[in-house]
């Protein structure tokens, strides 16, 4: 992963538009990169997608890394981190703090009030970006084009529906570069597992609310029954998410038998 060419970042701060030039001269659809080209320091949305356990918040903290290490500086963004210490951490030991934002933050607004205390923003790195609204992705979508803030989104592919999640959904709408983690998660089966599945009392379910369930600590939704059913995701293949076949080590109804 590399800076964009030619990126000052001192000059970041002197790019903030005023609202309405921003109005006004907010795209429509989706500029085809030549139309940028032209542009001084143009930066990036990018969005990497994966199933549960893929490796995007390694990824992400590597990015992280690489850009701050060039002098970069950036923000760290999550969603659902219910440790009261907001944190983008990954299974292989790296963990740093983020800022904790919800569906009511104005990810524009978060941005300049850093810029409005001296602080420079030159990049984001957004995790658990399944969980953006789309108006929030749209809002990315803005500071990258106005503002030259390059963002590194990374999410959930699907729910466990096998749907697209609303933000994933806007982000493979509008990124500049979409890219699936390419860190395979196998199905029991040894396929690449794609799909992630809840599983609640040792059974696939496909019903019930998608969201307000962070990658790396499962819990079941508000409206869910939650007395004591024991609740996890499992990434399957999608034959087996199809079949709702956990495999040989989970113990619930229809599930393959050990041998
Ligand atoms: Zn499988």
């Amino acid at each position: 992963m590399t800076p964009p060419d030619g990126v000052d970042p001192t000059a970041v701060a002197m790019t903030v538009p005023d609202p309405d030039s921003r109005r006004r001269e907010r795209p429509t659809a989706v500029p085809v990169a030549g139309n940028r080209r032209s542009h001084p320091a143009p930066a990036h949305l990018r969005f990497f997608h994966g199933p549960m356990d893929c490796g995007k918040s390694t990824l992400a903290l590597q990015v992280d890394f690489n850009q701050a290490r060039q002098g970069r500086s950036g923000l760290l963004l999550t969603q659902g981190d219910r440790s009261g210490r907001p944190r983008i951490s990954s299974r292989v030991g790296l963990t740093r703090e983020a800022l904790e934002v919800d569906a009511t933050t104005d990810l524009r607004l978060l941005v300049r009030a850093h810029w409005a205390d001296g602080r420079r923003v030159d990049y984001l790195i957004v995790d658990e970006a399944q969980f953006l609204t789309p108006a929030q992705v749209d809002q990315l979508a803005e500071l990258v084009d106005e503002s030259h803030v390059d963002v590194w989104a990374f999410g959930l592919t699907t729910d466990f529906r096998t749907r697209l999640f609303p933000g994933t959904q806007r982000l493979l709408e509008v990124a500049d570069d979409v890219q699936r983690v390419q860190v395979e998660v196998l199905c029991w089966c040894g396929l690449p597992g794609l799909l992630n599945a809840r599983v609640v009392d040792g059974a696939l379910v496909r019903h019930g609310a998608t969201v307000v369930v962070a990658d790396t600590a499962p819990t079941p939704a508000p409206d869910e029954p939650s007395t004591g059913a024991d609740v996890h995701y499992q990434v399957l293949c999608r034959r087996h998410h199809v079949l709702g076949q956990l495999g040989p080590t989970a113990a619930g109804p229809g599930q393959l038998a050990l041998p």
